[in-house]
């Protein structure tokens, strides 16, 4: 069985001692090892620091986003290889593997655009000129500069290949080394992306621990910036882990969430709005077997709809065929580790007790394609809660797979922005309505609650992604139990990995450092 290797100071490292096994979670056959350590992390600290950081200096914001549209010309080249990876190590039908392997294809191109409009400069300005003396002489300036140490990325298991790219891009073109660490059990995908991106950055600006973090984060120090995509008990871990606190460590976290939908009463079902509403849903629990940060966890309806939504909920969700995502008419697959199912399973358990069932009752099902008792598979469950601001698990509880429990309400937007509050801090809520007066009340009311409000109408409804797909264009992360942080957004997403400075001094040499 093949041992993947981790890339550290500049070659291949296989660690040693004991060792995880990777699987296929569909049908649990064993498809890689990774050892739990023995690999010199302070050695690849010293060498990113050292070779790394000199190597990306040397290069402009455009010569990075050169670099950067090479990484994404390699997944191109390798789409198919790493389209069957995903499918057979993280449980992904063809589909969602696409989702993960050309999104990060994707937010890789958009930053090497980023960096060739920036050009050839080294500071960002922030802002423009500000007087600060008597008179225009003496100005002020708020730059943005390049940090001198690592970037951490600890990465979950659910998107291997885009959870790479995105933080990736924004670290290289910000001028940062790497060393970028994914979940052990859906390694495959970024393994193969280190392989393949390696050899075309230059010595030091990318390396990557497979494998467990073990002793990780004892080497963090002054100027480093770590970025975590995972649990609340992890971000908990990070938050008080002594290098972290003793340096002051930057720290972006991206944690659970419950998002919300809402249907605005001015929505028929019927209508193209609620069109858009009802594929949001479907799609967000069964993509990725809802195994998405950004999926619609709760859903809110106007409770003379709640009957239709039902009914249509039961339909769409009755023709989803789960079962090896290896085949063409499978539309879910399973869980992508035996954790995952076992957590979800318990999630379902504590909701049951407190909300009534719509669809797929506990979740059993029995998939398509599989040997008999294998693979982690729960199927979509719709549950039903009477009173949507209870202390009922759905307000306190993400359960990371294909479930959504549904609210009736009167239709009242600031009602609707206080069930988004409800579930402290998302990193994203969706609401559609025509209404623009509804939507105004809504969004003012709930934006401090929300990373991101996705707006669903008539009007955009044919060219929208979903709530689901997080853009590298805009801001990805979200406060309170989303964890915090920031991602992405464009320009703001190079921000986490370079440090703002105030300039006071003559006023023309500060234009002047802007070029
Ligand atoms: P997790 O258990 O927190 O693991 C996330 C990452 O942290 C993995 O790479 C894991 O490594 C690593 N890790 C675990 N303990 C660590 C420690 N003590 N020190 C350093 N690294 C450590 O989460 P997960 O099960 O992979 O992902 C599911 C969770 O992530 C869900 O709760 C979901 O809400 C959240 N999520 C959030 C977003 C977002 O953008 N906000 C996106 C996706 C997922 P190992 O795999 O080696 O244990």
């Amino acid at each position: 069985m093949q041992l993947l290797a981790s890339y550290l100071s500049g070659s291949w490292s296989q660690g040693s001692g004991a060792r995880t096994t990777l699987v296929n979670p569909a049908t649990e056959v064993p498809l890689a090892e990774v050892a739990n350590g023995g690999h010199d992390l302070a050695a690849a600290f010293t060498y990113a620091r050292s070779v790394g950081s000199r190597e990306l200096a040397t290069l402009t914001f455009a010569q990075r986003g050169t670099l950067l549209a090479s990484l994404a010309k390699a997944i191109h080249g390798a789409r198919e290889e790493l389209i069957d990876l995903a499918v057979a190590n993280g449980g992904n039908t063809r589909s969602d593997a696409k989702f993960d392997v050309d999104g990060g294809a994707l937010t890789l191109s958009y930053y090497a655009e980023l960096g060739a409009k920036l050009g050839s400069t080294n500071l960002l300005a922030d802002g423009e000129p500000i007087q600060v003396g008597r008179t225009a002489r003496m100005g002020g300036q708020h730059v943005w500069g390049r940090r001198r140490g690592v970037a951490v990325h600890i990465n979950a298991f659910n998107f291997p290949g885009w959870g790479l790219c995105e933080k990736l891009a924004c670290a290289l073109l910000a001028g940062m080394p790497v060393i970028a660490k994914p979940a052990t059990a859906t390694a495959l995908v970024a393994h193969r992306m280190v392989e393949l991106f390696a050899p075309l950055l230059p010595a030091g600006a990318l390396q990557s621990l497979i494998g467990p973090a073990g002793s990780l984060l004892d080497h963090v120090g002054p100027g480093d910036v770590i970025a975590l995509t995972g649990g609340s008990s992890t971000a908990r871990t990070l938050r008080t882990h002594g290098k972290i606190v003793e340096h002051s460590v930057r720290l972006n976290i991206e944690a659970d969430s419950l998002n919300a939908a809402i249907l605005a009463p001015d929505v028929d079902l019927t209508s193209e709005t609620g069109a858009l509403f009802l594929a949001d849903v479907v799609r967000d629990m069964t993509q990725k077997t809802g195994q998405k940060c950004t999926a619609i966890r709760r859903v809110l309806v106007p409770a003379e709809r709640e009957k239709d939504l039902y009914e249509a909920l039961r339909e769409r969700l009755g023709g989803i065929a789960v079962g090896d995502p290896s085949r063409e008419d499978v539309r879910m697959g399973p869980l992508a580790t035996a954790q995952q199912k076992a957590d979800v399973v318990a999630g379902i358990a504590r909701l049951a007790a407190a909300t009534d069932s719509i669809f797929g009752g506990t979740g059993e099902v029995t998939p398509i394609g599989v040997p008999a008792g294998k693979g982690y598979f729960v199927g979509p469950v719709v549950r039903m809660a009477s009173t949507p601001m209870s202390d009922a698990p759905f307000n306190e509880h993400e359960i990371f797979g294909p479930v959504v429990t549904v609210a009736p309400y009167s239709g009242d937007p600031v009602f609707a922005a206080e069930f988004v509050a409800r579930g402290h801090g998302c990193l994203v809520s969706s609401a559609y309505s025509d209404e623009r007066d509804w939507v105004a009340s809504f969004v003012g009311a709930a934006a401090p609650w929300a990373g991101r409000l996705y707006l669903g109408s008539g009007k955009m409804a044919a060219q929208s992604p979903g709530p689901g797909t997080a853009l590298p264009s805009l801001l990805h992360g979200g406060p309170g139990r989303a964890g915090g942080g920031e991602e992405l957004g464009a320009e703001r997403g190079l921000h986490l990995y370079m440090q703002r400075t105030a300039l006071e001094g003559d006023a023309s040499v500060l234009k002047s450092l802007l070029g």
